[in-house]
């Protein structure tokens, strides 16, 4: 299958992960809506999240809190958002996008996958700092 997701699950794609278990993977988005922005999918191929299993439900979703609490400590944001969405890449993927402004999770440039491509060295160094945070 040619799902860009199920080669970083194996591998196959560089990624610059944050988290990993066996259901969950959580990486760095290579477009970012803002400074640590990330993706959290189920290892398992499943393009719409309500058609998860619950054991990879719970999993994708407990670890968005524990990420999204560290997110908030490192970026400050207002908020910190989630978008499931999957215009873009057909399986369940969550965003987790630490939000400056109100409309930052409902731009059409994120819906579409059309934001500004980040630098490896940044990404890598913004996810050494999220792994890095203590609760
Ligand atoms: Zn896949």
């Amino acid at each position: 299958m040619d799902c860009v997701f199920c080669k970083i699950v194996k591998k196959e794609e560089p990624s610059n992960i944050i988290y990993e278990d066996d259901e969950v993977l959580a990486f760095m988005d290579i477009h970012p809506i803002n400074e640590g922005d990330i993706l959290i999918i189920p290892k398992s191929h499943v393009p719409d999240f309500y058609n998860l299993n619950e054991k990879d439900y719970l999993a994708v979703t407990g670890i968005a809190k524990e990420l999204s609490k560290k997110i908030n400590k490192i970026f400050k944001p207002k908020k910190v958002g989630v978008v499931i969405a999957g215009f873009d890449v057909p399986h369940t993927h969550l965003h987790i996008v630490p939000m400056h402004d109100e409309d930052d999770i409902t731009s059409r440039k994120l819906l579409e996958n059309k934001m500004p491509k980040f630098n490896n060295k940044q990404l890598s160094k913004t996810a050494e700092r999220i792994r890095g945070v203590k609760l």
